[in-house]
């Protein structure tokens, strides 16, 4: 049975491998469908759709970016949007900018504290960098021991050097996936830790603003939730996603292809997200239809 994963990252944000990398394990494990959802960037675009076409790996477009909403920090997933859309560049790279913003407050705070760490030493990760990157660049200097060291002293919320990130408001974060597009949807809510009803009650107000489809299968969400997600999405007309939020770290809570308790993403959310994206699914092991269908099948749009 092939297998389906719709959220993982790549060099290109987070993750420690290539998007070359992930389509040779992707093929090795047998994942047939799959979209990189890097945070704030579709760099690995349009190289992944490449390489997917020949690795025989259907590669759907996709991105995560960060939004607040009502005091939550929310992450959002893009998926099916145009990876060249102008609009969509202005708006990742405001967010690029913002990013930027707040590491050079964060190093002016550390300079305040009497160490003179510079942008310099940390590195030009595409744009990328964050607190990682200080951490690593504080435990380089020798200032801390560990990077969960710099995070406790310096850079986690209660830390000496903390300094809060400019969010997009969550109707902006939708607003720049549609147009570009793409499909908006929830990731992991079990990550929001808000109990049933207040989820619920969040999903109505995303929906309002345009919210499409809920991470449904996602190691953060248990079980129990993981059944309350599908039935939203059954009862509110939201299309269900699901994947393993692969980093290619030792600390990754699933394998590509899995969505936590070593449970197969479900290939039959497929479907249903390609009609939404009016996209033709990959051609089954019918050899008429895969005549007809080698054209227009691929989510190269
Ligand atoms: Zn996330
Ligand atoms: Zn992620």
């Amino acid at each position: 049975m092939p297998l389906l994963d719709l959220h993982l990252h790549s060099t290109m944000s987070d993750g420690t491998m290539t998007p070359r990398e992930i389509m040779a394990l992707a093929r090795q494990r047998g994942v047939a469908t799959l979209s990189i959802t890097d945070h704030d960037t579709v760099a690995a675009y349009p190289e992944a759709l490449d390489l997917g076409r020949q690795a025989g790996i259907t590669v759907i477009n996709g991105l995560e970016v960060t939004a607040h909403h009502q005091g939550l920090s929310l992450h959002l997933l893009g998926f099916g949007l145009d990876h060249q859309s102008p609009s969509l560049a202005a708006g990742l790279r405001d967010i690029q900018e913002a990013r930027r913003a707040r590491n050079l407050a964060i190093i002016a705070r550390l300079n305040g504290l009497n160490i003179p760490l510079t942008l310099d030493e940390l590195p030009n990760h595409r744009g990328q960098t964050g607190r990682p990157h200080i951490a690593r660049a504080l435990q380089v200097r020798g200032v801390v021991r560990s990077e969960q060291e710099a995070f406790a002293r310096f850079l986690r919320k209660d830390g000496a050097a903390y300094v809060q990130r400019q969010l997009l408001p969550v109707s902006q974060a939708i607003n720049m996936i549609v147009e570009a597009g793409g499909l908006p949807v929830l990731a992991h809510p079990g990550a929001l830790k808000l109990g049933e009803p207040g989820l619920r009650q969040l999903v109505r107000e995303l929906i309002d603003q345009g919210l499409a489809g809920l991470e449904v299968y996602h190691p953060m969400n248990s079980a129990p939730l993981t059944r309350c997600l599908a039935l939203l999405c059954q009862t509110l007309g939201l299309v269900a996603t699901g994947g393993s939020d692969f980093h290619g770290r030792e600390g990754d809570k699933a394998p590509l292809g899995e969505a936590g308790g070593k449970l197969p993403v479900p290939t039959d959310l497929l479907a249903p997200l390609l009609a939404r994206l009016n996209l033709n699914p990959p051609p089954v092991s019918r050899p008429e239809a895969d005549k007809e269908q080698r054209h227009a099948h691929h989510p190269d749009r």
